[in-house]
């Protein structure tokens, strides 16, 4: 077991763009483990692995019925809109409201190099959407503004003990 350390707000690793994963190997299969050690261990309900320092576009999941992984993951389509506070474990302690797509079409590759591609509705195309932001350099602060990104900043500079229960 390996806990890795999760890069925080700040870290401009959180800003780059993670390339293309081009070979399921021995040492993909390691990272995702410890991905996933990592994970459960925070705890989270996502990580991407931006978030631990390694610009490949992998990013692990589970909403409470098994790890779930995806490699290359893509957004095919989206649609409808949905308001919903997110947490980050990049940016522990904040919770924003973030617009999102209620449902995407989402594609990847799994474990097997397999490329799956369905439906994602609610909280998992939430997720979807919050860790293809990372896979992209993006953050939830990215995606609020005005008082609501005021706020979390202010709340980033204070010293808070809240839990990160829910966050990815
Ligand atoms: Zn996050």
């Amino acid at each position: 077991m390996a806990i890795l350390t999760i890069r925080e707000f700040g870290d401009l690793v959180l800003r780059e763009k993670a390339t293309q994963v081009e070979d399921i190997d021995k040492s993909l299969k390691k990272l995702v483990k410890n991905m996933a050690d990592t994970m459960y261990d925070a705890p989270g309900i996502g990580l991407a692995a931006p978030q631990i320092g390694v610009l490949k576009k992998i990013f692990i999941c589970d909403l409470g019925d098994g790890l779930q992984v995806y490699i290359n993951p893509e957004i095919v389509s989206a649609e409808d809109e949905t308001e919903e506070e997110e947490g980050c474990l990049s940016i522990p302690n904040i919770r924003v409201p973030v617009k999102r797509a209620k449902k995407v079409k989402i594609a990847a590759l799994n474990m097997d190099g397999k490329k799956v591609t369905f439906v994602a509705d609610d909280l998992l195309a939430r997720v979807f959407q919050h860790e293809v932001d990372h896979i992209n350099g993006l953050v939830i602060l990215d995606r609020t503004s005005g008082e609501n990104k005021r706020k979390a900043l202010r709340e980033l500079s204070e010293c808070s003990d809240k839990p990160a229960g829910g966050s990815y």
